[in-house]
């Protein structure tokens, strides 16, 4: 068991590194008050670099990075990372917990080994955690985001009575 802010703090002052180096700006919010949830702190670290270094590659100079921890549904806590990057196309979607499946645009010009979602969806189902992700292309719904991009958003079980 861990609480989420333990695990985030330091995730995200090394993630504010980069992000300046590469001009992005970041968004944080972690709510005070987060229960605890189920999980394997390590893979978790894992699951969460993982999409916020796609964040921070995928994303053009000048973007924006959010990552909101304090998202709730049913017995889960989630922890949303949106960027303003170019989005998933639909045809790379279905594709992306395949290990090399590298996306269409990604496949030309940036780096990349094409494992690291594969890897995170493997590691999150161990938890018995949920990874979503919606890009504008797939969900028309989401323009109250007002972005274009991606958004992932990580659920973890909620340790009962916690
Ligand atoms: P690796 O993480 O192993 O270095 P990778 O980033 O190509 O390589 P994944 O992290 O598994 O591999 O991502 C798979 C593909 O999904 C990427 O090649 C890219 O096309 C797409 N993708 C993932 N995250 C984003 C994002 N935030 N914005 C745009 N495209 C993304
Ligand atoms: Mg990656």
């Amino acid at each position: 068991n861990c609480y989420l802010k333990d695990l985030l703090t330091p995730l995200l002052v090394s993630t504010q590194a980069i992000a300046q180096e590469r001009h992005l700006q970041l968004q944080t919010q972690i709510p005070g008050n987060l229960p605890l949830v189920k999980v394997n702190v390590k893979a978790l670290r894992e699951v969460l670099s993982n999409i916020i270094d796609n964040a921070l590659k995928y994303t053009p100079t000048g973007g924006k990075i959010s990552i909101q921890a304090g998202q709730k549904k049913a017995k889960f806590q989630g922890i949303a990372i949106s960027d303003t990057g170019p989005g998933i196309p639909p045809q790379d979607l279905a594709h992306l917990g395949e290990r090399h499946y590298r996306g269409v645009q990604a496949q030309t010009q940036i780096p990349g080994t094409g494992l690291g979602l594969a890897i995170a969806q493997q590691l999150i189902e161990q938890m018995q955690g949920e990874i979503e992700v919606f890009s504008p292309a797939i969900n028309s719904d989401i323009s109250s985001l007002n972005t274009p991009g991606t958004t992932f958003i990580i659920w973890l079980p909620e340790v009962e009575n916690s």
